[in-house]
């Protein structure tokens, strides 16, 4: 039997709701919650992104403040915005589309970022907090997962989990929150020896590498719950995740599609987490 969908479009519309609902108690408190996006660049695909971020947070009820710099913005003028926008009161959350023009030290301009305001949860101390389980933030995408398998009512307590990926904004926070949980956690690289065998143990399986089609049907447990983190284009130009899912979908308990996936769920954990430094504040 074919897996179930775990349909991201329709769990972010029911967490936006809430969101909504949350932002509108804030205003009517005169607190309207508040996200500053900065871009740098010209790039197609954060573009996107960025425009994405500020339109879901325009349709929920935050205010939003889009920055769109040259590329030859200089790191000492982006680190003087950062600074005006940590002293901001409107401004609840600041958001740095990555990656940044190589001149610019994204590690410095990430730590420049209040960490009361660090709603993408990459600043060190965020992470540190997580690392010792109290976290402040945690980062959109991992969390977005969570929130996927509490959908399902997935007993991630005891459960095996494997995460394909280990990268500072998707597989280690991603590793926490799973071990947090209660689940066994493994996670492989690009260095992993007989990747399958790994992922054939995963109950629960992440993969977030980028690279199209690297788990097929053969490396997935039956019954497994798979979550495509990836965000790849396929030979036709279409958007597609990293995992095989024409295949993996006849041999998975559950499955995420790209599109459609932890795509909108990032979006929606940015969200949920402006309101929350919002709530704080
Ligand atoms: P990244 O920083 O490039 O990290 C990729 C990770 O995958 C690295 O840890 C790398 O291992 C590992 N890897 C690469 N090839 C591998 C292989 N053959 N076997 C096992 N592991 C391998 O990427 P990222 O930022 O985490 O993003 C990963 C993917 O998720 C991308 O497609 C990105 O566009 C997508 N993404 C989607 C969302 C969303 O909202 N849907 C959000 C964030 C990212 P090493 O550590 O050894 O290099």
């Amino acid at each position: 039997m074919p897996a179930h969908l775990i349909d991201g479009n329709l769990l972010s519309k029911q967490l936006r709701a809430n969101v909504a609902t949350r932002a509108a108690a804030l205003t009517a408190l005169g607190k309207r919650p508040g996200l500053a996006v900065i871009l740098v660049g010209d790039s197609s695909a954060s573009q996107v992104y960025v425009r994405n971020k500020v339109k879901a947070c325009e349709d929920n009820g935050l205010h939003s403040v889009l920055e769109k710099y040259d590329a030859n913005l200089t790191e000492v003028a982006l680190l003087a915005r950062i600074d005006a926008l940590n002293q901001d009161p409107h401004i609840h959350g600041i958001l740095v589309q990555l990656p940044l023009p190589a001149h610019i030290n994204a590690h410095k301009v990430i730590e420049a970022i209040a960490a009361a305001k660090d709603v993408d949860g990459f600043h060190v101390s965020n992470a540190g907090l997580l690392m010792t389980g109290n976290p402040l933030f945690r980062p959109c995408t991992p969390y977005g997962v969570m929130k996927m398998l509490e959908s399902i009512d997935y007993p991630v307590r005891g459960a095996h989990a494997v995460i394909v990926g280990a990268s500072n904004i998707v597989g280690k926070p991603q590793s926490m929150l799973l071990l947090q949980a209660g689940a066994t956690v493994t996670i492989c690289n690009s260095k992993t020896r007989d990747l399958g065998h790994h992922t054939r143990h995963a109950d629960i399986l992440v993969v977030a590498t980028g690279k199209r089609n690297i788990v097929t049907a053969d490396m997935v447990k039956p019954g497994a719950v798979v979550i495509d983190v990836g965000m790849n284009r396929d030979d036709s130009g279409k958007l597609c995740g990293d995992v095989d899912f024409a295949n993996v979908k006849e041999v998975a308990g559950y499955i995420t599609p790209v599109p459609g996936g932890v795509g909108p769920m990032t979006i929606t954990m940015l969200l949920v987490n402006t309101i929350e430094a919002a709530e704080r504040n």
